[in-house]
C-alpha cells in the first residue's frame, strides 16, 4: 500500500467540505479563499471551546484529551482531534505515564444538528483511522457532539464509511495535484456556502443568467 511522504499530507478536516462540495473544498483548501459566515464563526468558538478546557484530565476509567495531533501515511493526511477520550479497556493500548490499556474514543465537536450526508460522520471516521494507525489498535467506534441540541450522536466506523474515507481522500489528492479547482453542478446547500459570493458569481462568468438556469433545471454537470 502507498504511504505519503509528509510533505504530501493534506488536510483531514477538508473531507467534511469536498463530500458536501469539491468545489467548496477546492476554493478554500486549494485556493485558500475562505469567507467566515454565522455559522462557520459558531463553529470555530465551539472547536475554541472544545479545545481550551484544558489538555488532559483523568475522571475515573477515561482519560481525555484536547486538541492531539494526528497523521496518517496511509491516507496522507494530518489534523487535530477536538477531544479523544481513552477508554480503560483490555483491547486497549497502553498509554506513557498511565496504568492498564486504553481504547481511544474521538469525539468532534459540530454546530447545527445531524446532516442529512455522512459529512461529519466521514471527518471523525478518518481520525479514528489516523488514530489506529498512530497507536496501533482498533477503532470501533466515536461521536460527533451537536451544539443545537448538545447531544452526542453515537458514529459506527463501518467498512463503507471507511471506503467512503478513503475514496474521498484519494480523489482529494488527485485535484490537490492537479491544482485545478472542479465545476460542480449548483445544489440547495449553495444558498447556505459560505463562499457563495466567490463561487457563484465565477460559474456564471461564462454563460448568460438564463442559460445557467436553463442548465441548472436541466440539472446538467459541468
Ligand atoms: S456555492 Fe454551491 S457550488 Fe459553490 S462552493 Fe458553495 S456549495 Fe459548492
Amino acid at each position: 500500500m502507498k504511504e505519503y511522504k509528509e510533505e504530501e499530507y493534506i488536510l483531514l478536516s477538508g473531507i467534511q467540505h469536498f463530500l458536501f462540495c469539491r468545489r467548496q473544498w477546492a476554493l478554500a483548501y486549494i485556493e485558500n479563499q475562505w469567507e467566515d459566515n454565522v455559522k462557520t464563526i459558531q463553529g470555530e468558538i465551539m472547536h475554541k471551546r472544545a479545545h481550551d478546557a484544558g489538555i488532559r484530565e483523568k475522571r475515573g476509567d477515561i482519560l481525555t484529551v484536547r486538541g492531539l495531533r494526528i497523521q496518517s501515511a496511509k491516507l496522507g493526511v494530518s489534523g487535530e482531534c477536538d477531544v479523544v477520550e481513552f477508554h480503560k479497556d483490555e483491547n486497549g493500548v497502553m498509554l506513557h505515564g498511565e496504568e492498564g490499556k486504553w481504547l481511544p474514543y474521538p469525539v468532534e465537536y459540530k454546530r447545527g444538528t445531524v446532516k442529512e450526508g455522512p459529512y461529519d460522520e466521514a471527518q471523525l471516521c478518518g481520525q479514528a483511522m489516523c488514530l489506529e494507525e498512530m497507536l496501533c489498535c482498533e477503532i470501533g467506534e466515536g461521536a460527533l457532539f451537536y451544539g443545537e441540541n448538545q447531544r452526542r450522536h453515537k458514529v459506527i466506523f463501518t467498512d463503507e464509511l471507511r471506503e467512503t474515507v478513503r475514496f474521498a481522500i484519494n480523489e482529494m489528492h488527485q485535484i490537490y495535484d492537479r491544482g485545478s479547482t472542479p465545476k460542480v453542478k449548483p445544489k440547495k446547500g449553495c444558498y447556505a456556502c459560505s463562499l457563495k459570493n466567490r463561487c457563484l458569481p465565477s460559474l456564471m462568468k461564462e454563460q448568460s443568467a438564463i442559460e445557467y438556469m436553463k442548465q441548472s433545471l436541466r440539472g446538467d454537470e459541468d
